[in-house]
């Protein structure tokens, strides 16, 4: 459902990228782990293009945008097959949280007003913010304001959810409520691309794990493969260093 076919990313003369190629297929749960620096969190920004590669391929589902000649319909086509939950939120400050999570389906999905709130009260109902509609973000906990990260990716009813780092923001007491949500839409069959630094949220949610090291994946498979048995010494050191 979601193809990268050697994608390669540079800033200046620093390759992050090296040629990556992943398949992630409908309904899966993919978390991408890998030492600080690795390049975890362009890969995801490849994805939907808030980085653009300089190289590869990029699919989903049909639509697939060649790097090195992007047509702008297939980026856009792309961008409304996906939706990112930022590791800072990234709310406006001076809208509620139910107008939050109206403004991508009005501005951007061209949603009538009364349609995108009853869309957008039942996804902050499903990750327990009901009672907090008309908060602003400074009147919510750092996990408040994720989950209506989370609620407004939801909203757009995406292929797929990109997740960068959801929880590295959070004080330690409130990572636990925003990894159970995040837990609770898995269950649901929502197709998730996860770069976190939680590994018992890793095991025991995902199904596909990839490593990543310096640019390349080193190895992916089920977290039983990559937890139990990971078969590169890269990958054995980084777990052992984690864990
Ligand atoms: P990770 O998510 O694994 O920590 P990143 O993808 O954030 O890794 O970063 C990989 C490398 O790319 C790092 O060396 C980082 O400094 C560099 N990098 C990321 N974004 C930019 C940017 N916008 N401009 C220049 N260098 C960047």
């Amino acid at each position: 459902m979601i193809r990268l076919q050697n994608i390669t990313k540079s800033f200046g003369k620093h390759e992050v990228l090296k040629g990556i190629d992943l398949t992630v297929n409908k309904g899966e749960v993919v978390v991408i782990l890998g030492p600080s620096g690795s390049g975890k969190t362009t890969l995801l920004r490849c994805i939907n293009y808030l980085e653009k590669p300089n190289d590869g391929e990029v699919s989903i589902g049909d639509f697939t945008v060649n790097c090195k000649r992007p047509a702008k319909k297939d980026v856009l086509a792309l961008r409304q097959k996906t939706a990112m939950v930022f590791q800072q939120y990234n709310l406006f400050k001076h809208k509620t949280a139910l107008e939050n999570v109206m403004e991508g389906l009005v501005v951007v999905r061209k949603v009538k007003q009364e349609e995108a709130k009853k869309i957008s009260i039942e996804v902050l109902e499903k990750v327990g913010l009901s009672e907090k509609l008309n908060h602003y973000p400074s009147q919510l906990s750092g996990g408040q304001q994720q989950r209506v990260g989370i609620a407004r990716a939801l909203a757009l009813n995406p292929e797929v959810i990109l997740f960068d780092e959801p929880t590295s923001a959070l004080d330690p007491e409130l990572v636990g409520e925003v990894l159970s949500v995040i837990r609770k839409i898995a269950k649901e069959g929502i197709t998730m691309i996860v770069v976190t630094h939680e590994m018992g949220f890793a095991r025991d949610v995902s199904n596909h794990v990839v490593f990543m090291d310096g640019g390349h994946i080193i190895e992916e498979g089920s977290p039983d493969d990559i937890f139990n048995r990971p078969q590169e010494e890269r990958t054995k050191q980084f777990l052992k260093r984690i864990t």
